[in-house]
């Protein structure tokens, strides 16, 4: 699931797997797009795996994708299962 903009600099993130994992990040000092690109980076920093569907995306939404986090978002505990 893409991640869920809860306020302007509020982000959720919900695992795709088990749909029953989540994670927030605030960045309350940055400005929105910061601070969503600031989540991305402390999902990641905290073990969750990022798909942003590169194989339906060109390279540009990719990158788009990547910035913003679109896509699908795995917990830790999914990331690690194999077909991943
Ligand atoms: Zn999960």
């Amino acid at each position: 699931m893409p991640l869920v903009i809860l306020e302007a600099t509020h982000v959720r993130v919900v695992c795709d797997g088990c749909r029953s994992a989540s994670a927030e990040s605030c960045g309350k000092r940055d400005v929105p797009t910061l601070a969503r690109i600031a989540a991305v980076k402390r999902f990641r920093d905290f073990g969750w795996h990022h798909d942003p569907g590169r194989r339906h995306l060109s390279a540009r939404s990719e990158n788009d994708s990547e910035i913003h986090g679109t896509g699908r978002w795995y917990c830790p505990t999914c990331a690690r299962k194999s077909h991943l």
